[in-house]
C-alpha cells in the first residue's frame, strides 16, 4: 500500500490529471473533501475483468457522494486487446492498461487491484475461461482482496447468472465475486493467507446493472425493480466543481490505448444496482444500515469527536489552523487495536496533516535510473508553508544505511534543501512489473509473493522517510525518490525513478523466419545503463544452427547510449525453430534482459525488463510470384512478415488504384479491417474486381460484422454474409474439406499438422453464407459448436481469383507460425500454373 501512486490517492483531485508524474498539491476545498473521506468509514469493492469493463460513474459516486473508500478489482490487466495508441501488446499492453487504470482512478477517487490472471484473449464460455485461468488461484486473489480491503458492500458489473451471454472473463468475473463472498469469512478456505490478514463477511452483494442487460430500454422499464437500488448519478460536487458523470467521463477517457477518449456528460442520470445476497437497503444507499462513522471502531469515538468537529469548522481561508487537531487525532489513533483501521486512516490522516500545514516534502534523484553498487545524487526539498511548528527531525532512506539528521526547524515558507550521496546496496531489486519477473503460463502470471498479489504496481525503487516533529508529535512520512526534470516543450515532468541492468541487449526482428539456408545477418544493440561500460557480447542459439562469431567485444562511454553488432545465423537445411538470445558478459557477471520503455503523457513512464531473444524459424517453403500489393487496413505486420520469405511487398494507397494500375502485382491483399476504417475503400471495389476478372489474385483479410455490415454489400464480387461466427481455441481441430484444390496443394501440400502451434485463436468474423461460386477449404470449431466452414472461403471470378479469410493471420505469421506462412504461400499462388514460371520470379 505504501507505495507513491497509491498514497497519493488518499487525497483525491480531480483537477492535476494531466500530469500523472506531478505530486499532488490539493486545494482547501479538495482538502476539505479528503476530509469527508477521512470521517466516512466504508468500503466498496466493485469486480469486473478488464480495464475499461468498470463503471466510472458508480466508482465515481462511491467514492466523491457516498465518501466511501472504493477499490475497482479488475481480474485481469487487458493483455489480450488491441492498441489503438502505439505498439505495445500482450504483457505490455497490460502494463499499460495498468496505468490507464491508475490514472483512471487518480481522477474517480478509487484504487486500483488486479488477481494474477492474464488475459489470454477472447473467450466465448466462462468454463473455457475458468480453465485456461487457475480458477483456485484467481478465486484465491479475489478472496485476498476481499480479506485486505474489507469492503461492506461489492459491486459486480456482470451477471453470474447468464454464462455465455458475454465473454467468459466477464461471466468469471461475477462467479468469481459471489464465491468469494461465501469464502472470503471461511477460516479454512485459503488458510495461508490467514498468516497476513484476516477473514472478513462483506455485507451485501450487487449485480450493477441496466437497460442494456435486458436488451432494450423498454424491457427495463417493464423489469421488476423491487429488489433494485436507484442512484442519481449525475449529481453536483460544487467543491469539486464537477459533476459526478463528469468526473467519471474523464476517468474513462484515460483508456486511450482502447480509444476511450470521450466527451464528457452532464446532469440527472439513474444508475441501477440489484441486490444479489445479503439484506435489501432501507433505502437507496448502498451503506444503509452500515455503520460507517467513527464509532464502528473501537477507541474510535474520541477521534470522530474531534475530525467530525475540524470537518464541521473547516477553515477554508488558512487550513493549517486545524493541524494541531489532527496531529491529535493522529496520536489517539496510534492507540487503538484494529490494525485494518489503523493502518488505513493513519495514512489518511497523515496526507491531510502534509495538505493542511502546505508541507512540500520531495527527494529527488538526478538522472532517471540507476544501477546496483553505483552512487546517486539525491537532492531534498522540505519547505512548511504555514505558520506551525515543525522541525525536520530526521530523513532515512528506507532499506539502507542512508540517512541524515538535519534537525532543522521549517521556518514558514523557508526552503530548506540538502544533498545526500545515497550508495545504491547491491542488494536493492532490479525495477519492472513484479508480474513479469518469473515466466508465468498462458492463463496466469507468477507472483511468488503473497504480499505483492493485488496491487497494481511495483512499489517505488526507493522510499524516504521523513520524520517531521509537530510540536513534540513525531511523525514518519513516506515519500518516493522520484526523478524530477523539465523539457523546453513539456515543462516540468516526474518519472520514476528506477534501477536498472548494466547493460541491456535487444534483437530488433522479434521473429526471423529462413525460407532457404542462406545465412541472415542478426543486428544485436547493446544499450548501458552506466558510464563506461564495456564487455562481451554472444549468441545463444538452438542446437544445428551456427551463429559468427562466438562473440564480439562492445565498450561504451555513456550511459543510456547503443552500440550496435552483427551476427551472422545460419540456419540448417531442415525445418527447425527456436530461439536466439544475447548474453552480455561484464566483469564476469552476465545480463540477458531487453529493456522496453512505454512512455505516453497520461501515464508515468514504464521500464520493463524483458528476456531478449528473438524467435528463429527455418521453413522450406514453396512460392510461386514475387510482387504483392498490399493495401493497409486496420494495422498489421503481415507485409514485414511476406518480406521474411521473399515477397517484395508494395504497399498501395487506395486513392492511387486506377484500372490496370494493379496488373503489376501477383496479388493484391488487403490487410485487416480495411473495409471498416479505410472509408474510400468500397469505391475502388470494380477497379479492384476487374483486376481479379483479368486474371489477378485478391486476398481479402477478415472484417468486423454486425451493426455495420450493411456496407459491405460488395466486399466480395459474389453474395458473401459477414457474421460474428469465430473460432477462439487455437488449437481446434481443422479439417481440410477441400482436398483437391489447389490452394491446399500449390506450391505447398497442406496437411492437417500444419496447424499445430498456433497462436491466440484460429480466426474470427467468419462469413455465414456465400453464393455457390465459392467453395469452402477448411473446417474448424470450438469445443461443443458446430463446425464453420467460413474461414477460408476461394471464388474463380473471370481469369482470377478472389480469396476471403477470416483466419488469424495477422497474429500467426508475426508469430513465426510455419503452418500458417505455408497456407499463405499458397493463397498468393492460387491460378499460377503449376510449373513455376521464371518470369513470376524476375517480376
Ligand atoms: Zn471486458
Amino acid at each position: 500500500m505504501r507505495n507513491f501512486w497509491v498514497s497519493v490517492l488518499t487525497l483525491a483531485t480531480v483537477v492535476s490529471n494531466t500530469y500523472a508524474q506531478r505530486p499532488n498539491k490539493p486545494s482547501s476545498t479538495e482538502i476539505h473533501h479528503s476530509l469527508q473521506k477521512l470521517n466516512f468509514l466504508g468500503t466498496a469493492l466493485y469486480i469486473a475483468a478488464h480495464p475499461d469493463d468498470e463503471n466510472t460513474r458508480l466508482i465515481s459516486y462511491l467514492s466523491n457522494h457516498d465518501k466511501a473508500r472504493t477499490a475497482y478489482l479488475s481480474i485481469t490487466r487487458g493483455d489480450g486487446g488491441q492498441n489503438l495508441i502505439g505498439s505495445e501488446l500482450r504483457e505490455l499492453l497490460g502494463v499499460l492498461r495498468t496505468q490507464e487504470l491508475l490514472a483512471a482512478r487518480r481522477i474517480d477517487g478509487g484504487e486500483q487491484w488486479f488477481t494474477r490472471a492474464n488475459d489470454f484473449g477472447y473467450s466465448k464460455h466462462p468454463n473455457e475461461t475458468l480453465k485456461i485461468w487457475d480458477k483456485e488461484k484467481v478465486l484465491g486473489d479475489v478472496v485476498w482482496a476481499i480479506r485486505n480491503l474489507k469492503p461492506d458492500v461489492i459491486i459486480n458489473r456482470f451477471d453470474h447468472r447468464t454464462p455465455g451471454s458475454t465473454h467468459g472473463h466477464h461471466t468469471s468475473s461475477a462467479m468469481l465475486s459471489m464465491e468469494a463472498f461465501d469464502m472470503a469469512n471461511n477460516q479454512s478456505a485459503y488458510p495461508e493467507q490467514l498468516q497476513l490478514t484476516s477473514t472478513w463477511q462483506p455485507k451485501r452483494v450487487f449485480f450493477n446493472t441496466s437497460w442494456w442487460f435486458y436488451g432494450s430500454q423498454e424491457n427495463f422499464e417493464k423489469a421488476d425493480k423491487s429488489n433494485m437500488l436507484k442512484m442519481d448519478i449525475g449529481v453536483f460536487y460544487p467543491e469539486l466543481g464537477l459533476s459526478n458523470n463528469e468526473i467519471a467521463s474523464m476517468a474513462s477517457s484515460q483508456h486511450l490505448c482502447q480509444g476511450f477518449g470521450r466527451v464528457t456528460t452532464r446532469g440527472s442520470q439513474d444508475e441501477y444496482v440489484e441486490l444479489l445476497k445479503g439484506d435489501l437497503p432501507a433505502s437507496n444507499n448502498l451503506f444503509d444500515g452500515i455503520n460507517t462513522t467513527w464509532s464502528r471502531v473501537e477507541g474510535g469515538k474520541a477521534i470522530g469527536d474531534i475530525l467530525y468537529k475540524v470537518e464541521e469548522d473547516f477553515d477554508f481561508t488558512n487550513p493549517s489552523t486545524h493541524v494541531p487537531e489532527l496531529v491529535k487525532a493522529y496520536q489517539l489513533l496510534q492507540n487503538i487495536e484494529d490494525a485494518h483501521w489503523k493502518a488505513l486512516k493513519s495514512e489518511e490522516l497523515k496526507s491531510l496533516i502534509l495538505a493542511c500545514s502546505g508541507l512540500y516534502l520531495e527527494i529527488s534523484a538526478e538522472s532517471a535510473s540507476t544501477t546496483l553498487g553505483s552512487t546517486s545524487k539525491l537532492n531534498v526539498e522540505a519547505l512548511n508553508r504555514s505558520t506551525q511548528n515543525v522541525t525536520l527531525k530526521e530523513i532515512k532512506l528506507m532499506g539502507s544505511e542512508t540517512n541524515m539528521l538535519p534537525k532543522k526547524v521549517l521556518s514558514e515558507n523557508k526552503k530548506e534543501n540538502f544533498s545526500i550521496e545515497f550508495p545504491v546496496p547491491e542488494t536493492a531489486i532490479i525495477s519492472g512489473p513484479y508480474w513479469l519477473k518469473e515466466q508465468g503460463s498462458l492463463g496466469m502470471y507468477t507472483v511468488k509473493s503473497q504480499k505483492m498479489i493485488g496491487k497494481a504496481e511495483t512499489p517505488s525503487a526507493f522510499n524516504a522517510q521523513f520524520t517531521l516533529d509537530f510540536d513534540g508529535v513525531q511523525i514518519n512520512f513516506e515519500k518516493p525518490v522520484v526523478y524530477r526534470h523539465s523539457k523546453p516543450d513539456r515543462g516540468e515532468l516526474y518519472e520514476p525513478f528506477v534501477v536498472l541492468p548494466e547493460a541491456t541487449s535487444k534483437i530488433e526482428e522479434k521473429v526471423l523466419i529462413f525460407s532457404d539456408s542462406k545465412t541472415k545477418d542478426v543486428l544485436v544493440s547493446v544499450k548501458a545503463g552506466k558510464d563506461s561500460v564495456s564487455g562481451e557480447i554472444a549468441l545463444q542459439h538452438p542446437l544445428g544452427w551456427t551463429v559468427s562469431p562466438k562473440s564480439k567485444s562492445f565498450s561504451i562511454t555513456q550511459k543510456g547510449q547503443e552500440q550496435s553488432v552483427t551476427f551472422k545465423v545460419t540456419p540448417p537445411d531442415t525445418d527447425s525453430e527456436g530461439k536466439i538470445s544475447p548474453i552480455i558478459t561484464i566483469a564476469n557477471k552476465s545480463y540477458d534482459k531487453e529493456l522496453v520503455e512505454i512512455g505516453y503523457q497520461h501515464i508515468p513512464k514504464q521500464s520493463i525488463l524483458l528476456p531478449s531473444e528473438a524467435k528463429v524459424v527455418r521453413m522450406n517453403i514453396q512460392k510461386s510470384g514475387e510482387h504483392i500489393g498490399y493495401i493497409v487496413g486496420a494495422g498489421d505486420k503481415v507485409p514485414e512478415s511476406l518480406k521474411q520469405i521473399g515477397y517484395q511487398v508494395h504497399i498501395i494507397d487506395p486513392n492511387d488504384i486506377q484500372k490496370g494500375s494493379l496488373d503489376k502485382y501477383d496479388a493484391v491483399v488487403v490487410g485487416i479491417r480495411a473495409y471498416n476504417v479505410v472509408e474510400d475503400l468500397k469505391f475502388k471495389q470494380p477497379i479492384l474486381f476487374d483486376y481479379v476478372e483479368r486474371g489477378g489474385n485478391m486476398i481479402v483479410q477478415y472484417n468486423t460484422a454486425g451493426r455495420w455490415s450493411k456496407q459491405f454489400e460488395n466486399i466480395a464480387p459474389y453474395n458473401l454474409t459477414l457474421s460474428r461466427d469465430r473460432v477462439t481455441d487455437e488449437t481446434a481441430a481443422v479439417n481440410i474439406i477441400a482436398n483437391d484444390h489447389s490452394l491446399v496443394n500449390f506450391p505447398n501440400t497442406i496437411k492437417e499438422s500444419d496447424f499445430n502451434g498456433w497462436v491466440q485463436e484460429r480466426g474470427l468474423y467468419f462469413p455465414k453464407e456465400w453464393s455457390s461460386e465459392f467453395t469452402p477449404i477448411l473446417s474448424m470449431g470450438d469445443e461443443g459448436e458446430d463446425p464453420k466452414d467460413g474461414s477460408l472461403l476461394v471464388a474463380p471470378h473471370g481469369e482470377g481469383h478472389y480469396i476471403y479469410t477470416g483466419l488469424s493471420f495477422f497474429r500467426e505469421l508475426p508469430a513465426g507460425v510455419s503452418g500458417a506462412y505455408k497456407l499463405f504461400a499458397n493463397m498468393l499462388s492460387v491460378g499460377k500454373s503449376e510449373v513455376k514460371t521464371e518470369s513470376d520470379v524476375k517480376g
